[in-house]
């Protein structure tokens, strides 16, 4: 059977601790709670590591954050070889903060990426220190120094960033809110969640799951690595954090 996790970060992604209960461990140790931090693999951005601390103190390392057989379950999948807690055991939760403000920084500078090339995503993939987006684009007409100074002027206008809320009806009817091209946001649970760019969404919006720092001017200063060519209409876009190395 599913459980359905409270995903404390999809209302505040800067909760850095949080308690919990423990409601079931699998049978290679994996431990699910009521609620928790911990934001699990999807949509391209990568789960948090961190930690849940037991009642007598003692600490368990994980490793992995993943979705279970529902997107609602989240999965802590522990370091190996350590003990597991019990059922029903009350716990308290801690995410490497230092690594998921990496990963929000940089899920953000990917939509932001979004913005500077109004493409259709074939694909993206945000980790820690280098984040790459797939557009279905035909020629290459960018340069990395071109999106690069574009990207940093929407850092620099340090434009709000926040979540809403639509219904599904809302989302059919404005069709050009999704930029991905073949993942289809989840609808028939009565609203989809937005993550908003600007001032009354001015920049930008787009279903999304995954966790943002609240402005732009907070992604700090980033480049464009690279631009490959992935295919005959497949340009891939590598992210990385600090200015353009001369060269
Ligand atoms: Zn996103």
């Amino acid at each position: 059977m599913a459980h359905r996790t409270d995903a404390l970060f999809r209302d505040d992604a800067y909760l850095r601790r949080a308690d919990a209960t423990v409601v079931a461990v699998n049978d290679r140790g994996a431990i699910i709670l009521d609620r928790s931090i911990f934001y699990a693999t999807s949509g391209g951005q990568l789960g948090d590591t961190g930690h849940i601390e037991r009642g007598d103190g003692s600490r368990i390392a994980i490793a992995a954050a993943i979705t279970g057989e529902t997107k609602d379950e989240i999965i802590h999948v522990p370091a190996p070889e350590q003990a597991g807690p019990w059922i029903g055991e009350k716990v308290s939760l801690a995410i490497d903060w230092d690594r998921r403000h990496l990963l929000m920084r940089m899920h953000s500078a990917c939509h932001l990426l979004s913005v500077v090339c109004p493409f259709p995503i074939t694909g993206a993939a945000v980790s820690e220190d280098d984040s790459r987006v797939d557009f279905d684009m035909p020629d290459a007409s960018f340069s990395k120094e071109e999106v690069t100074a574009s990207l940093m002027d929407l850092v620099r206008a340090d434009h709000p960033i926040f979540t809403r809320l639509i219904s599904d009806e809302d989302l059919a009817a404005n069709p050009g809110l999704v930029k991905s091209k073949n993942v289809r946001p989840p609808v028939g649970t009565g609203s989809i969640r937005l993550v908003c760019i600007g001032d009354n969404a001015s920049v930008d919006s787009q279903p999304c799951g995954g966790t943002h720092v609240k402005s732009t001017g907070e992604v700090g200063e980033i480049h464009i690595g690279k631009i490959e060519k992935k295919g005959r209409e497949n340009r891939r876009f590598r992210i990385r954090f600090g200015p353009m190395p001369a060269n």
